[in-house]
């Protein structure tokens, strides 16, 4: 096993599945101990046994990013289980509009939001004070491209990205002195259920989204958990605010 980052400590939402799984399984390869929360106990759980099973170490929480109190239980929990946060991934998120903005409904958008965006303040809110009282940590975001850019059909999930963005760059304004990094990731196409969901598993529909960026292919959650890996390392220690676009060429 790998060293990079022994004798730390990682959280991960959203990390029973697709690139939160990934993740978690890299940081752990790298020898980080892993918190895995998910929505999904049983997923969370999957992805804890996994690591506990290539020999790593995790433990693994059901809670939902929108809850405070749950979050803040979450972070509770990792520090009684090893003193101490080092990365965050705030991962965690949802896409559920098939429509434009005047067919969004309320639901809809308030789900959206209080999952992609609120969750990932939420976490931020109570993982930036146990990293102020440790001299610092990193902190990476989990927006997409379409943070950055427009994109049809899914309005609030596009506004909630955007606001991660702005997020991101605020926090990394406001902690940078204090030793923490805050990044985002945007991730294009990349193959995990969020993906199926939306997109089903046809062939050439796969082969049309994949011809949509430089490199035709369509991503895959280790392509995304690559990038976080290298934000959380000493390899980026003068990167802070950036958006790292992982969409292999799509909005170059
Ligand atoms: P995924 O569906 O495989 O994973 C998302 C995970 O988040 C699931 O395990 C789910 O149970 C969990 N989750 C959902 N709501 C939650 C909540 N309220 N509290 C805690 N956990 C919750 O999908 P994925 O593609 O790996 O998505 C991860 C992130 O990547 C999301 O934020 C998504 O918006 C973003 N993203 C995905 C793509 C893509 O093409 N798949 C592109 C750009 C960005």
């Amino acid at each position: 096993m790998a060293t990079a980052f022994a004798g730390k400590v990682a959280l991960v939402t959203g990390g029973g599945s697709g690139m939160g799984r990934a993740t978690a399984l890299a940081f752990a390869r790298e020898g980080a101990r892993v918190m895995v929360a998910d929505i999904h106990a049983r997923n969370a759980g999957e992805t804890a046994r996994m690591i506990a099973d290539a020999g790593g170490e995790a433990r693994d929480a059901q809670m939902d990013v929108s809850r405070p109190a749950e979050v803040e239980a979450l972070i509770e929990a990792t520090i009684t289980a090893w003193g101490r946060l080092d990365y965050a991934f705030n991962n965690a998120g949802i896409n559920i509009e098939h429509g434009p903005v005047a067919d969004c409904a309320e639901e809809q958008w308030d789900r959206v939001m209080a999952i992609n965006l609120k969750g990932v303040w939420l976490c931020m809110k109570y993982e930036i004070p146990r990293m102020l009282a440790a001299g610092g940590g990193c902190i990476v975001n989990n927006a997409s491209i379409v943070g950055l850019t427009g994109s049809r059909n899914t309005p609030a999930y596009v506004a909630s990205k955007h606001g991660i963005v702005g997020l991101t760059r605020a926090a990394a304004l406001e902690y940078g002195r204090a030793g923490i990094r805050v990044n985002a990731v945007c991730p294009g196409a990349i193959k995990t259920q969020m993906y199926l969901d939306r997109e089903g598993d046809d062939p050439e529909n796969n082969a049309r989204i994949a011809a949509a960026n430089a490199l035709n292919r369509l991503g895959s959650p280790d392509d995304v958990a690559g990038a976080v890996l290298w934000l959380c390392s000493d390899a980026s220690a003068f990167v802070t605010g950036h958006c790292l676009v992982v969409d292999g060429g799509e909005i170059v």
